[in-house]
C-alpha cells in the first residue's frame, strides 16, 4: 500500500478488512467489510426506497449488481427492513478496483492524503470482532441510510472501531461527508485566507490545506465526542438518539412524571 493509493489485489484482502471501491467515475466511494469467503457486508439504502434521482441512481447500481449474480445463489442477502446487505466481492466491486481503508495512520500521513475517506487515525479492533459486528448488523440492521449522518463509510468505520458519535447527531463521522460539507464553506467564509490566495494556484493550495484540516478535525480517531458502543447495544443506542431528537422525549417524561406519584403511593 503506497502513500497515494490504497489499491490492493484480491489475494491481499483478509477477513475484517474495510474495503472500498470508487463508483460513478470517482464521484463517491462505496465501502464494506470483507468477511471472508469472497463475501462483503455493506450498508446501502433499504430495498423499497424513495423517489429522488440520487437514491434511484444508487439503489439502481446496487440492485443491478446483486440481482443476477453468476457466482453465489445467496448473493444480495438482505433483511426486508434493513439496509445491510451481503454480496460477493464481484458484485460489491462492479467494474471498480479494490481499495483497502487504512487504520492507525500517523497524523502526518493522514494529512498528506488529499482525498477524504481513504484512511483514519483510529485503530482497528481485532478482525474477528470486526467480522462479528458486521454479521450482527446484517441480521439486525443499521437504521436508515443517510448520506451525511450515516452512510456506507460510517457503517464500515463502526464495524472496525465500535466508535459512534455521542453528542453531535448532525455530523457524520465519515471523511466523505465532512469534506463535502465542512470545507467549501470554511474556505468561502474565512477572509484571512483570501488575502494569501492571490492567484488560482494560491487558492488551490489554501483550499487543499483547509480540506485536510477539516478532515483532521472530524476524523473519528481525533474526535473526542465518540464512544465505543458494542454491537449488541447499538440499536438501543441509536434508538435512544432518535427519541431524543424528536419531541416524544417530552411526552414520555410527562408520562413518567404522572407515574411517579402513583409509584410512591404504592411504596408506602
Ligand atoms: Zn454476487
Amino acid at each position: 500500500m503506497g502513500l497515494l493509493s490504497n489499491r490492493v489485489e484480491r489475494s491481499e484482502v483478509r477477513p475484517g478488512d474495510h474495503i472500498y471501491t470508487w463508483r460513478a467515475v470517482y464521484a463517491y466511494s462505496h465501502h464494506g467489510i470483507y468477511v471472508g469467503g469472497s463475501k462483503v457486508v455493506h450498508f446501502t439504502r433499504k430495498k423499497e426506497v424513495e423517489s429522488s434521482d440520487s437514491s434511484n441512481f444508487i439503489s439502481g447500481l446496487i440492485s443491478q449488481a446483486s440481482s443476477e449474480c453468476p457466482t453465489f445463489p445467496d448473493c444480495g442477502f438482505q433483511l426486508a427492513d434493513s439496509g445491510v446487505v451481503l454480496t460477493c466481492l464481484d458484485c460489491f466491486l462492479g467494474n471498480g478496483s479494490l481499495y483497502c481503508f487504512e487504520y492507525g495512520v500517523p497524523p502526518a500521513i493522514f494529512l498528506a492524503k488529499f482525498r477524504g475517506g481513504t484512511c483514519t487515525i483510529a485503530q482497528s479492533d481485532p478482525s474477528e470482532v470486526v467480522v462479528r459486528r458486521a454479521m450482527h448488523l446484517l441480521q439486525n440492521g443499521f437504521g436508515n441510510y443517510d448520506m451525511f449522518e450515516k452512510n456506507c463509510e460510517d457503517f464500515a468505520l463502526y464495524c472496525k472501531t465500535g466508535l459512534v458519535p455521542v453528542d453531535e447527531p448532525g455530523i457524520g463521522v465519515s471523511g466523505q461527508a465532512s469534506s463535502a460539507i465542512g470545507v467549501p464553506l470554511a474556505a468561502l467564509l474565512s477572509t484571512p485566507f483570501k488575502i494569501f490566495a492571490a492567484g488560482p494556484l494560491g487558492m488551490a493550495t489554501v483550499t487543499a490545506g483547509m480540506y485536510c484540516a477539516g478532515r483532521y478535525i472530524t476524523d473519528i480517531g481525533v474526535r473526542k465526542d465518540v464512544a465505543k458502543v458494542e454491537v449488541e447495544n447499538l440499536s438501543s443506542h441509536l434508538g435512544f438518539r432518535r427519541v431524543e431528537d424528536t419531541e416524544s422525549v417530552n411526552r414520555s417524561s410527562d408520562k413518567v412524571k404522572k407515574l411517579l406519584p402513583l409509584k410512591r403511593k404504592r411504596e408506602r
